[in-house]
């Protein structure tokens, strides 16, 4: 199959991250639908406009100006003429700073002659806003070393301050109780190693599928806890449930075996007259139910 403009059109336009292609004057010519998405800025009001025109005011991580000057990230490809890679601040249409992840290298047309640079960029907050708040935990040994996701004592730590939110300002929080299935056996038919693997793969799903305000732990062996803010009872079936599907679809390779494993979640509302104590032995009950029933589902209550 011969890949014509329109395909490559259709692809640039359906990419979630921006694209954008600057001229040797470093004039905007191009700017995509992903670009317009992350900036707030059409392509009609870009296109022709030069970095140093200020629109999207790139800055580097401690707010140095980087249009106009050596240190912007195409006037680099220009420079050197390969791949450069960055974490910028950009303008957004609505005024704020928005840190992007950027990628830039050099555009050549079909007889090799430099016509420009191309920049990929995507939008950085929410990874960035992950990784610094493992690095402040680890300085505090609040961070499960296995798993990478926060320990018990830090989990214990914010319970207790959103038990006081909810007591004075009546913020709604669940705690989602969460027990791997017969993960003893996983590891007997295994290995340890295995084991562990398995752990490290149910704790990046759970985190994936919370949102990063969330806050997922290693309450001890196979066991996690979840706390999730502004959250209903609707809600809470939709995440639980979410969360089974999740575990239960996703598998490490092992040798020549796949292995899969199933979750036993308990999800509980905080009311103000628990302590962390009864929050999470409320959870853990439910959960217990959902092993009666064979496990891989939720129990709410
Ligand atoms: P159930 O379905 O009832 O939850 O059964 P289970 O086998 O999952 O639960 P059980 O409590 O009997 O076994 C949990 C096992 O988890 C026992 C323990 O050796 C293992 N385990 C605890 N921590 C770790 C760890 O860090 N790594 C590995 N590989 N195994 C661990
Ligand atoms: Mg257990
Ligand atoms: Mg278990």
């Amino acid at each position: 199959m011969k890949l014509n403009r329109m395909i490559y059109q259709n692809i640039l336009d359906n990419m979630y991250e921006g694209v954008y292609i600057l001229d040797l004057n470093l004039k905007i010519r191009y700017w995509s639908k992903g670009a317009e998405g992350l900036s707030g800025f059409k392509a009609s009001e870009v296109i022709g406009t030069s970095c140093s025109e200020n629109i999207l005011m790139h800055t580097d991580k401690k707010g140095q100006r980087l249009c106009g000057t050596s240190s912007c990230v195409a006037a680099r490809v220009l420079k050197v003429k390969s791949i450069q890679k960055d974490e910028i601040f950009l303008n957004h249409k609505k005024g704020h700073r928005l840190l992007v992840v950027t990628r830039a290298f050099p555009a050549y047309d079909l007889k090799g002659r430099l016509t420009g640079v191309v920049e990929i960029f995507s939008n950085m907050s929410t990874q960035v806003m992950l990784d610094n708040k493992t690095k402040e935990l680890q300085k505090f040994a609040m961070v499960d070393s296995l798993t990478g996701v926060s320990n018990r004592r830090y989990l214990e730590m914010q319970l207790e301050s959103r038990l006081e939110r909810l007591r004075r300002y009546k913020w709604p929080f669940s705690v989602f109780f969460i027990d791997i299935d017969g993960f003893k056996k996983i590891n007997d038919t295994f290995g340890h190693d295995a084991g562990d693997k398995v752990l490290k793969v149910v704790a990046g799903t759970l985190q994936q599928g919370i949102r990063s305000y969330d806050l997922l732990s290693r309450w001890g062996g196979e066991e996690f806890v979840i706390s999730i803010e502004n959250i209903n009872k609707e809600d809470m079936n939709v995440m639980g449930n979410k969360l089974c599907r999740l575990v239960s679809s996703s598998y490490i390779r092992e040798k020549d075996d796949n292995i899969q494993v199933t979750i036993s979640v308990g999800a509980t509302l905080a009311g103000k007259e628990d302590t962390i104590d009864s929050l999470v032995k409320r959870a853990d009950t439910l959960m217990y139910r959902c092993k009666a029933r064979g496990g891989n589902c939720l129990e709410e209550g």
